[in-house]
């Protein structure tokens, strides 16, 4: 059996993290490194490595409607982002996606 991943650890309260939504099958926290003054991460809670590897377009459906949701809830307009795979600039291998937003003048503002 594989070890957990660092988002199953933050799921199962292994390492502290803030929660800002969690509900049966996803759950949404604070990166711990923002860069942006709102930047959130969406992580369904059935893992995946990559999010090229959820098939299911109702998983898939689920996944952008959750995150769209927090978003929403977060600000007026927002960046969805998914790293997918090393080159990709993914890090943490189990399927998350970034919120991003917040900024006083658009995201390219600074
Ligand atoms: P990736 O590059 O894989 O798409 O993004 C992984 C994200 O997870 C990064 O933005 C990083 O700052 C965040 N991260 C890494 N370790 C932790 C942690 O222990 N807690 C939280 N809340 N975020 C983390």
């Amino acid at each position: 059996m594989s070890s957990p991943t660092l988002f199953e650890r933050i799921i199962a309260r292994e390492i502290p993290s803030e929660i800002v939504y969690e509900d049966e099958h996803y759950i949404c926290i604070k990166d711990i490194a923002p860069k942006a003054p709102i930047h959130l991460l969406v992580i369904p809670k059935k893992v995946s490595a990559r999010v090229d590897e959820i098939t299911d377009p109702n998983e898939m459906g689920q996944l952008w409607l959750t995150a769209t949701k927090i978003a929403r809830q977060q600000a007026p307009d927002y960046r969805l982002l998914v790293n997918c795979g090393e080159g990709g600039g993914q890090v943490v291998f189990h399927t998350h996606i970034h919120i991003l937003a917040g900024w006083e003048g658009g995201p390219d503002s600074d």
